[in-house]
């Protein structure tokens, strides 16, 4: 059972919720570009975690196999400590993420929305490589690795409904649990915020270790990185930061360095390299969000073209083990490039429009191979063909100066 391909209806229907709340109230919470580059990156995260099926033998299996202490019967009381310890071993693995240079280069994509809303729940990174460390505890103590696949689903299911501005504070329930109040402190960049509230479901780890902060009404949250990225694409926003400590690594004169970088706390550079490429600082009070005007058109493509690649996130999710290695990486293959072909539209790229036939002429020739007639593949093709025919009323522009990659 996939939890997360179960709650996708309901973050559907949550999200449209407060869409609707949002233009209704007129609070301007939601910027369709911004939206799509998170849920892409979600639809991202997605597709690597099914391509690790190809790589069936974890390092936690092992573990688990080999050193578990304890051989535990399942039990309502067991599924709770997992439960419990698991949000335990993520309050340090969320804290780590945030201090740590390597750690923060796969986090960063979670916080580098400027927006505040259930889509940034979604934009979840692709790039995490180390995040099984903190939860070599719950192996040695003998948890199933099913079991600690079902109580992480749940924690991140739990989180989705925290990143809301429309939630007030929430009275005692604010003493115990991670809410829509704490959590966006968490993802504010202003000084008295910045790097607080590492908890998942539980609020009581940050009061335990001094990483707390309440909101403070006076001091409204700006949220995003100190340092933007200024792109839609989202590939670039799960590469960036390790570009940056690739490239200082590569470049700086003392070997130590090349290593000590990724280890040092986060926004550390060797000495050289602050004298030699010095990054802008951060100022609140320059900070502007990163947008970029595009045709209306445009814009409902991008949509639509979102729509039709959670239908295919849907498919891939519910067939993962049934799909062979090749369908895997083939349809996950396309949905990485649908992504990154709705962000270079988003972004104004006059290339975009290319990939785009590609994309759609690639798809309908591999339908076409299939030689099938059920009514599934039928609407592909259909939905192909639509998009093919809607390539044509695209206006991209040249590149907009501020934008990056
Ligand atoms: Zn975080
Ligand atoms: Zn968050």
């Amino acid at each position: 059972m996939n939890l997360i391909l179960l709650a996708i209806p309901f973050f559907v229907l949550l999200i449209i919720t407060e869409v609707v709340i949002d233009r209704v109230s007129k609070t301007g919470f939601y910027r369709v570009n911004d939206s799509i580059s998170s849920m892409n990156a979600g639809l991202l995260s997605r597709v690597i975690i099914a391509f690790k099926k190809l790589i069936p033998l974890t390092i936690y299996i092992v573990i688990e196999k080999n050193y578990g202490l304890f051989d535990f019967q399942e039990s309502v009381g067991l599924w709770i400590i997992a439960f419990v310890l698991y949000d335990f071993c993520y309050y340090w693995n969320h804290r780590f993420g945030h201090e740590i240079n390597i750690l923060w280069a796969s986090h960063v994509v979670h916080h580098s929305s400027e927006e505040y809303n259930l889509t940034t729940a979604l934009r979840q990174t692709s790039g995490s490589v180390l995040s099984w460390i903190f939860y070599i505890p719950m192996a040695l103590a003998g948890i199933e690795p099913i079991m600690l696949i079902s109580v992480a689903a749940l924690n991140l299911l739990y989180q989705f409904w925290v990143h809301t501005r429309h939630i007030p504070k929430l009275g005692w329930y604010e003493v115990l649990f991670v809410t829509p109040s704490n959590h966006r402190v968490h993802h504010a960049t202003n000084e008295c915020y910045i790097d607080r509230n590492y908890g998942g479901v539980f609020i009581i780890w940050d009061k335990m270790f001094n990483t707390f902060q309440e909101e403070i009404n006076e001091k409204p949250c700006i949220y995003g990185i100190r340092k933007p990225i200024k792109s839609w694409n989202p590939i670039w926003v799960n590469l960036h930061f390790y570009t940056q400590l690739v490239r200082d690594a590569w470049r700086t004169q003392r070997w130590q360095d090349k290593v000590l970088i990724w280890f040092k706390p986060t926004g550390w550079r060797p000495a050289d390299m602050e004298e030699k490429f010095p990054l802008a600082k951060y100022d609140p009070s320059t900070f502007e969000k990163f947008d970029n005007p595009i045709p209306e058109f445009n814009t409902w493509y991008s949509l639509f073209q979102h729509i039709t690649v959670v239908a295919a996130i849907v498919l891939l999710l519910k067939y993962t083990n049934a799909m062979n290695s090749t369908e895997l990486l083939l349809l996950g293959s396309f949905i990485i490039l649908s992504c990154y072909s709705i962000g270079a539209i988003l972004q104004d790229k006059k290339w975009a429009v290319w990939l785009e036939y590609i994309r759609y002429s690639a798809l309908l020739y591999y339908l076409y191979s299939l030689d099938v007639a059920e009514l599934t593949f039928m609407m592909i093709t259909g939905t192909a063909i639509v998009s093919l025919i809607a390539t044509l009323f695209l206006k991209l522009a040249e590149e907009p100066e501020q934008a990056s990659l």
